[in-house]
């Protein structure tokens, strides 16, 4: 028997199910490729597997929809596929083991890709109905949208004709996404040699306890940035003749996450020693005050260590490298003035380390304004030349500006009222969606992104709300069904 066997929409959940069979992780999408373009087939509907990876799949109007315009269903093949530490499951390999606890659906010691598993399966129900009333739609289901929007990037645009595009890649129900940040990953490096002086005391310093969190969401809250931090203390109490060396430096896990903990190995001058230690302390201290609202964990420890150069990953002038780390802008740069609360402009050092003998930066880069972003890589690249550094950039990809006039989403809201008897939030968000590609590829797109609750995407605690899938869906068929 089937883990949602007689659940309502049973279709939805059907082929929900039998997605999460099929193993899709980013990159591992040929099986689910083919299970798309196979359902395609076997009913008898043009579909186009692109080169991008990306499966289009066509199906006309019903009677007596003809004259209204086509839509768009959209979402994405792959998943975040991870699982608990230590429980050796390949996730390349192993089909889900999904379970039903109350409301929530998810996936033993595994995320469960309700993300965006559902959206591929309501867009299937559709497709694979007799009785329900729609328009002419092209469902487009993306590859690779967690890796980078690959797919979304790749997608040749003359495969579409219709211009109004319903995304089913949001987790909250009842809030609608009308704009979203584009965005780049900005490389930072620093690559010189310098000679630790002769007399001298080496030193480990480590910053650890903050709270994080995503760059996107979580920017605006004035969190501290560990290698932002560790930058500060560092160009506070270098000696001003430039004699100390750095020896290795790590902070950060990825560019888009706010970094927790940051470490740095230094070499200081003997004669400049106790002053280092003096200066750091009281830096650390002013810190602690500065963010004990929001950070109210925050740890610095500085102790002296064993001097080992043949462990050293780089020897680089401490000055040089902490006043480039400090020089650096972070956080955020503009907030809307269109939108209250919205983040228009915002950048994170995501990632500081050493590798081959330099010291590299990582930043994510965000603006809904394609110029805004332009200019905050501009100045971190003008920065970093400066500094006779290099600099490279990767991973650009564009914004979606609020659009004033929406017909889809003045439909969307119209019809959300009719059947929830409330408003819903209509919101821009300060993270990529794959709506921007389509809005940058055919500036004419009219697009709202949706979808149902989901709980902790992206971990083995991943659930998926069966009653709001329940009502999502039929919401979107009231969307499909409502003429113009
Ligand atoms: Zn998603």
């Amino acid at each position: 028997m089937k883990a949602l066997e007689g659940i309502e929409p049973k279709k939805v959940f059907g082929f929900f199910e039998e997605i999460t069979q099929i193993p899709h992780g980013s990159y591992n999408l040929e099986g689910i490729r083919k299970y798309l373009t196979d359902f395609a087939e076997k009913r008898n509907l043009e579909y186009i597997a692109d080169d991008a990876g990306n499966v289009i799949i066509k199906k006309p109007a019903t009677n007596g929809y003809e004259n209204e315009p086509g839509v768009i269903l959209q979402g994405h093949m792959d998943m975040v596929a991870v699982c608990e530490e230590g429980s050796g499951i390949d996730m390349k390999t192993h089909p889900l083991d999904i379970f039903i606890d109350g409301d929530l659906i998810g996936a033993k010691k595994t995320s469960l890709g309700g993300d965006d598993g559902i959206a591929v399966a309501m867009a299937l129900a559709i497709l694979d109905s007799k009785d329900i009333p729609h328009p002419a739609l092209e469902v487009v289901i993306t590859a690779n949208e967690e890796t980078g929007m690959e797919g979304a990037s790749g997608l040749d645009i003359s495969n579409i004709s219709f211009r109004r595009l319903i995304n089913i890649d949001s987790e909250d129900e009842g809030i609608f996404t009308v704009g979203c940040a584009g965005g780049a990953r900005v490389y930072c490096s620093l690559e010189t040699y310098d000679t630790p002086y002769a007399l001298n005391k080496t030193y480990e310093l480590k910053i650890k306890g903050l709270i994080g969190g995503h760059s996107g969401q979580m920017i605006n809250k004035g969190r501290m940035n560990a290698c932002k931090a560790m930058g500060r203390i560092l160009a506070k109490a270098c000696d001003p003749e430039g004699y100390s060396t750095l020896n290795s430096i790590l902070g950060g896990s990825a560019d888009n996450v706010i970094p927790s903990e940051c470490t740095a190995n230094v070499t200081i001058p003997l004669f400049y020693a106790t002053e280092f230690e003096k200066k750091v302390i009281k830096e650390a201290e002013l810190l602690k005050k500065e963010f004990s609202e929001t950070d109210p964990d925050f740890e610095f420890t500085i102790h002296e260590t064993d001097a080992d150069e043949e462990d050293n990953d780089i020897s680089i002038s401490l000055q040089k490298v902490a006043n480039l780390i400090d020089a650096f802008p972070n956080g955020v740069i503009k907030m809307s003035e269109d939108v209250e609360g919205l983040v228009q402009t915002s950048l994170n050092l995501g990632i500081v380390k050493c590798d081959n003998g330099a010291v590299t930066c990582e930043f994510s880069v965000r603006s809904s304004i394609a110029e805004e972003k332009e200019q905050l890589i501009d100045r971190l690249t003008d920065i970093t030349e400066e500094n006779n550094g290099t600099y490279s950039i990767s991973g650009d990809y564009p914004g979606w500006k609020y659009a004033v006039e929406s017909p889809l989403r003045d439909k969307m809201v119209k019809v959300f009222r009719d059947m929830y008897a409330k408003e819903p939030k209509v919101e821009a968000i300060h993270a990529g969606l794959e709506c921007g590609f389509f809005i940058d590829k055919a500036p004419d797109m009219d697009a709202v992104s949706f979808g149902p609750d989901m709980q902790d995407i992206h971990s083995p605690s991943e659930r998926l709300s069966i009653s709001s899938t329940a009502r999502t869906y039929e919401y979107l068929l009231k969307v499909l069904a409502t003429k113009d």
